[in-house]
Formats: C-alpha cells, sequence, structure tokens
C-alpha cells in the first residue's frame, strides 16, 4: 500500500481526488497525493479533504511513514474520523506552499554563491536558511544578496533529472550536504537542476523557473558553532 506522489512530477497542483487507503493513529494514508511530507528540510504541507458530503478535514501536517513511499496527513484535533475506501479532494494551503517552494529553490541558488560544504539547512513559509562550514569571515551579507539576486535574474528554468545510485556514488562532487545524505536503495536518485548553476540531489518542491523567486535579502548571518556559520535568508515580498 503505497502512495503515488503526485507532487514529485508536477509541484503546481493544488488540488486532485484521492482514495482512502487507511487511517491509523499515525495519520490518513491515501492512494495518491499532492502533500509534500516533511523532509530535506522542507516542512509537510497543511491544507483540506473535502468529503463527498462537502465536509472539510483540517490537515495540520504531512509526515512520512515507515518508507519514502508512504505519506502519513495528519489531521487537526477534534475532526471527525475518514473511512477506507472513501474517496476525497486534496486542497493544499497553496500560498504557504508557494512561498516554500520560492525559498527553497532560493537556497539552491544561494548554495551557488557561498562555496562551502552545506553541513545544515531549513526552510519555514517565511524564511529559509542554510548552515556552511566555513570562515565567518568569508560571508559578506551583501555580497551573498547580491551574487543570489543576480542569479535569479537570469530567469532560467529548472528541471528534475533522475540518475541511478551507481551514477551518483561515481559523481560524489553533487553531493553538498554534509549531514544529510540522499537516499539510496530505491536505484535511482532525484535530481534539482539549475542548468548552468546548481545540480543537486533533492526531493523537495521547487519553483518552475527561478524568476519566480523574485528576489532575496539576507536576514542575518549568525555562528551557530564551529561548522555552521548560518545564513538566513527572506523573499523581498
Ligand atoms: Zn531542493
Amino acid at each position: 500500500m503505497t502512495t503515488e506522489l503526485l507532487f514529485r512530477d508536477d509541484a503546481y497542483l493544488k488540488t486532485a481526488s484521492a482514495r482512502v487507503l487507511a487511517v491509523t493513529d499515525r495519520g490518513i494514508q491515501l492512494d495518491r497525493t499532492i502533500f509534500y511530507p516533511l523532509g530535506g528540510g522542507q516542512p509537510g504541507d497543511t491544507g483540506s479533504f473535502v468529503r463527498e458530503n462537502g465536509e472539510r478535514i483540517a490537515i495540520a501536517d504531512t509526515r512520512k511513514g515507515d518508507t519514502p513511499d508512504i505519506v502519513l496527513h495528519v489531521p487537526a484535533p477534534g475532526t471527525s474520523e475518514l473511512m477506507p475506501g472513501e474517496l476525497l479532494t486534496l486542497e493544499i494551503d497553496w500560498q504557504r506552499r508557494y512561498s516554500l517552494m520560492r525559498l527553497h529553490t532560493a537556497l539552491h541558488v544561494m548554495s551557488c554563491v557561498v562555496i562551502a560544504p552545506v553541513s545544515g539547512g531549513n526552510i519555514s513559509p517565511d524564511k529559509g536558511r542554510l548552515d556552511f562550514d566555513i570562515d565567518m569571515n568569508l560571508l559578506n551579507a551583501e555580497a551573498i544578496e547580491q551574487g543570489t539576486n543576480e542569479l535569479i535574474a537570469r530567469r532560467i528554468g529548472t528541471r528534475t533529472v533522475w540518475i541511478t545510485d551507481a551514477e551518483l556514488d561515481a559523481r560524489p562532487e553533487l553531493v553538498k550536504t554534509m549531514s544529510v545524505q540522499p537516499p539510496r536503495g530505491a536505484g535511482r536518485v532525484r535530481l534539482l537542476e539549475i542548468p548552468g548553476i546548481d545540480l543537486q540531489p533533492c526531493g523537495g518542491t521547487h519553483v518552475g523557473n527561478i524568476a519566480e523567486i523574485g528576489a532575496i535579502r539576507v536576514v542575518r548571518i549568525r555562528n551557530e558553532g564551529k561548522r555552521n556559520k548560518r545564513v538566513e535568508i527572506a523573499l523581498k515580498e
């Protein structure tokens, strides 16, 4: 009983229909979903399920199950219990997700301006950050902001590329993140390509063209430890 991950092929799906496979303490499992589950520093989606009788079930969070192709939708407290086999209309909180997509893609671009191993990262709807293993003196907010916005202004289309585990093993330079290795064992790994700028393993949701980011500003740069110099960014609007 796995879930078809519709967001992986089309991050712009705001609604879809799906059937309930199972309801457990940990969440609701569907046969297909547009809800992204928490992972890779990107939070799980929120939104609603609409039942055939029109009743709305608020979804407060989305998490992975025991395997990556199981997605658990966590209902808000006090909502009615769904029945396996039931047909639903899914709606994600698009405004929140689109902000996450813009910030997530902005972090890919920023990681090509600060040339250093990435030791951490996180995204929320209003800001995103990457931690770098770098000397603090080499991080200049103005230069990072300007360099990132110059790349964004190139208005390049992004694309998803799949490679085999063996191809990834042969190209270790693709993996910038020291703390998180891309999932292996499925035989293939998903990469995000921003042609001419970035190519790295990533399972998250991204905008179709980096122009959609608009522009970013560096909110702050902070020392979070020996190997974690944190650069926090936000969208300019
Ligand atoms: Zn990504």
